[in-house]
């Protein structure tokens, strides 16, 4: 499985430390000027604590943000290893903020999942090569595996064949067209149905 994470990923994971970094410094800086300055002490104490409380909340982001993209990459990995479709071992998680989506190389097999603020599953959509699926608020889902054994037991709506693009020539399509005006003539097909059917096969002119 190849890991890839997005930009957006990494600005997330690095703006909000690093602003709480030089917020931090400068209230350090500020309380040692305040510390250091007669009849500013208390100033310089409370801005002190102030720096600490936002130095202690940049860290907790940091590794926030860092254990949830570990747990969300092993979760994707132990689910999507090989892919359930067609056997594959050559899919793709791509991690951005908030969602990962796992591709499958092979079959083009592809689910995505949405998670909250917090890290809890708020939705998964799945879109294999023969069915789609989407559930919400599955929250309180630990681990994505279970949600997936689920999925993949359920019957999931069948996805509308393609409807193949067949080389028909110019020929086939001008007596169809004939046809179709005997049909009409011969009063065997309303109006509607006369334009429906004509408009599709000049569409294929
Ligand atoms: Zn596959």
């Amino acid at each position: 499985m190849n890991v890839e994470k997005t930009s957006g990923y990494y600005l997330a994971w690095l703006s909000i430390p690093a602003i709480t970094l030089v917020m931090a410094i400068f209230s350090f800086y500020w309380a040692s000027v305040g510390l250091t300055t007669p009849g500013a002490e208390d100033y310089g104490n409370r801005l002190f604590w102030i720096a600490s409380i936002v130095l202690i909340m940049g860290i907790a982001y940091f590794s926030w943000i860092w254990l949830r993209g570990l747990n969300v990459e092993n979760s994707a990995k132990e689910i999507f290893e090989t892919c359930p479709f067609c056997g594959s071992p050559n899919t793709k998680l791509i991690i951005s903020t908030g969602k990962e989506t796992v591709e499958c190389l092979n079959c083009g097999a592809k689910w995505t999942i949405d998670y909250s603020l917090f890290g809890k599953i708020e939705s998964i959509t799945l879109i294999a090569p023969d069915r789609e699926g989407e559930r919400k608020n599955v929250l309180g889902i630990k681990k994505p595996v279970e949600f997936w054994i689920n999925l993949k037991n359920e019957n999931l709506p069948t996805k509308s064949p393609v409807q193949k693009s067949t080389d028909v020539s110019d020929e086939d399509i001008e007596a169809k067209l004939r046809k179709l005006k005997k049909l009409y003539d011969d009063g065997l097909l309303t109006e509607e149905e006369y334009q429906m059917k004509k408009k599709e096969l000049l569409k294929m002119l």
